[in-house]
């Protein structure tokens, strides 16, 4: 129980990387807001079993990311329910793939709020109690696509890019005082935001999915395998051990090998 008593926040964890990353927290002694959207009825049978399995204490915000003043309240939210938010953990996202003369306005402002602002957002209102406690860990999903490009991506690559350099700027004004923002930039995971690309990308190139994944989303990276979602988990608790508080400002690839190349 290497976090035990800690607490954290972790944004878009109703599905995928982050419900991996909640539940990696939770087993590591955490206890746990998870946020995002989905069915009522599966989002209270996903914190009540996980609450279940670690003994932790799980709640939940239904936070819209791409809402300032909803961020704000989560974390409000959270200093009342757990105490405070010792671990934030900004990884909601969206994705919208189309070529950028076709890119819909609307999605490129969904896509920088959501993956991009709502990280600032989030920062801003938790650093306080982080300072005061003189213990933070932030810790930022962006992507392989924060450090490089594909076609068809713009909002994404360019709100990832984005994320990659807020999280410098987080871990130079914090450096001293006993937090740490580091940036996880995973190649592709298999989670739902994938499977919607694949029939997306499909659609684009008029190519079948199996081609799509063989010949789009894993051409770049060179392993030739989906990273696990559960290795992001692993990932997120090491970085926020005492082991890892020289750790700050990276952008972590965990990408096959994808931007070595
Ligand atoms: P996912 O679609 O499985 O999960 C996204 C989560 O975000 C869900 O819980 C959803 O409810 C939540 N969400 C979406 N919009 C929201 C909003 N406005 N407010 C609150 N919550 C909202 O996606 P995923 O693949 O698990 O992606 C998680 C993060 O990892 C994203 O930031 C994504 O860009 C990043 N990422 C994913 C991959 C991949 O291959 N899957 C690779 C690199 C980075």
């Amino acid at each position: 129980m290497q976090l035990k008593g800690k607490c954290a926040v972790v944004t878009g964890s109703t599905s995928g990387i982050g419900l991996a990353m909640a539940t990696s927290l939770a087993q590591a002694g955490c206890n746990v807001m998870l946020n995002g959207f989905g069915d009522a009825a599966e989002i209270e049978k996903t914190r009540a079993d996980l609450a279940k399995r670690t003994n932790a204490r799980i709640v939940y915000s239904g936070a819209d990311m791409s809402k300032p003043d909803q961020i704000r309240a989560m974390i409000a939210g959270a200093n009342q329910e757990l105490g405070g938010v010792d671990i934030l953990v900004n990884n909601a996202g969206i994705q919208f793939v189309a070529p950028i003369d076709e890119f819909p306005e609307a999605k490129w402002d969904a896509i920088l709020a959501i993956n991009l602002s709502s990280a600032f957002h989030g920062i801003k209102a938790a650093l306080p109690g982080m300072k005061a406690k003189r213990w933070g860990r932030i810790i930022n999903l962006a992507s392989a696509h924060g450090l490089v490009a594909s076609p068809f991506k713009s909002a994404y690559v360019a709100a990832k890019h984005g994320v990659v350099g807020l999280t410098k700027t987080v871990a130079m004004e914090t450096a001293e005082l006993g937090i740490t923002c580091n940036a996880i930039c995973p190649g592709y995971v298999k989670t739902p935001l994938v499977e919607k690309q694949i029939d997306e990308q499909a659609k684009a190139h008029g190519i079948p999915r199996e081609r799509v994944v063989r010949e789009v989303l894993l051409a770049n990276q060179p392993n030739k395998a989906f990273i696990e979602a559960e290795a992001l988990g692993d990932i997120t608790v090491f970085l926020c051990t005492e082991s890892a508080a020289g750790i700050t400002g990276i952008a972590l690839p965990v990408d096959g090998g994808w931007t070595a190349h």
